[in-house]
């Protein structure tokens, strides 16, 4: 991996992102709950962010369907950055890229998200305190200084207007999300790494197909402890459920984004990459390799490739899958539009 160069950033908070979760027999992928193994000492630094919360109920748009077509800001420009979470919307539908990085539409935000948010900001300030102090009463007083804050965020304010006991239930979902982390992990046997990093990643085409320089990658980590061992474990947050085992292997897209951005700032392969997925205190676990490192870099240049030509033709093709009960844009998606009298597929469409 002689070809990329690194560099780590400052901490940021706004650098938010979805991992969409989909197909395929996972390798190497293993479930435990309360891996003590795992978790242990720590020397150094890192972090970042990948998802503050699960994928998000369909929610109707703030916009007329006219806008959907709207040009697009980036026609024409080849893609000079990219991030785990853009990188998995596009490998997870290509319409959903378009709307949400090239036409920018915003989707409205909702309660699970906002839970996602007040989550992640507890479990961070969580590790602020001494190890001896991290209990399941401490980050419940947490959450409720990170649930008010969120709530007064210009982003989240009006999610509840009126409705305080759609307020009320979702704090109480958020509650036992908190307590639920308890039985994933336990954070006095923690002392991570980093937490919530920004992290810049420069990768060069090796194989001069084209001019394009180098592809900046950037992301912000929830956390990075090191194991027992001394390696490197890399821990991302999701208050959603857990998909099958047998899905899980997609989950990871993003994790190994960010393991091959950590292995090259620290110059050795992280050991893990982990999920805790609060909403039903499962824990994922992937096992990482220095090739499977090499395979997320082909993968990461060749969807450069693939958004150059879809932003150079404009064909983003819709994709549905299961994660369309989750999309925010399906009220504007031509996929589950009324079917076309001529019969053309709305797939077909761009
Ligand atoms: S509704 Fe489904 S097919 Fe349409 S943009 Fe969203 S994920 Fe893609």
């Amino acid at each position: 991996m002689g070809s990329v160069r690194v560099s780590l950033c400052t901490l940021t908070r706004f650098f938010r992102g979805k991992l969409r979760i989909c197909c395929k027999r996972p390798e190497n992928v293993t479930a435990f709950s309360y891996d003590r193994r795992l978790m242990v000492s720590v020397p150094t630094a890192f972090s970042d962010r990948l998802n503050p919360a699960e994928p998000s109920p369909t929610t109707k748009l703030p916009l007329e369907p006219g806008e959907a077509t709207a040009p697009s800001p980036e026609a024409g420009e080849p893609l000079a950055n990219l991030s785990p979470s853009r990188a998995s919307d596009f490998k997870t539908c290509p319409r959903l890229y378009k709307f949400r990085h090239i036409q920018k539409i915003p989707s409205v935000p909702t309660p699970a998200q906002a839970r996602g948010t007040a989550i992640h900001l507890a479990l961070e300030r969580l590790f602020d305190l001494p190890a001896t102090d991290r209990h399941p009463d401490q980050l419940l007083a947490l959450l409720e200084g990170a649930w008010e804050e969120t709530l007064d965020s210009d982003e989240y304010q009006e999610i509840f207007a009126g409705d305080s006991d759609g307020q009320d239930k979702y704090l109480r979902a958020s509650r036992k999300v908190a307590e639920r982390y308890f039985q994933v992990e336990d954070p006095r046997e923690i002392e991570p790494v980093e937490r919530e990093k920004l992290i810049t990643l420069l990768i060069a085409d090796d194989s001069k197909r084209d001019d394009r320089g180098p592809l900046e990658v950037r992301g912000i980590i929830d956390r990075l402890d090191s194991g027992p061992d001394g390696g490197l474990v890399i821990t991302d947050y999701k208050t959603g459920k857990a998909p099958p085992l047998r899905f899980a292997d997609s989950s990871f897209f993003a994790l190994k984004v960010y393991a091959l951005m950590v292995g090259e700032e620290a110059g050795r392969t992280p050991a893990y990459i982990r999920l805790l997925y609060l909403g039903n205190s499962e824990a994922y676990s992937l096992a990482v390799s220095e090739g499977q490192l090499r395979g997320v870099k082909r993968q990461l240049l060749a969807l450069r490739r693939a958004i150059d030509r879809a932003i150079t033709t404009d064909i983003f093709p819709p994709r549905k899958s299961r994660l369309c009960d989750w999309c925010s844009y399906q009220p504007i998606c031509p996929a589950w539009a009324d079917p076309p009298a001529t019969g053309q597929s709305p797939t077909d469409s761009k």
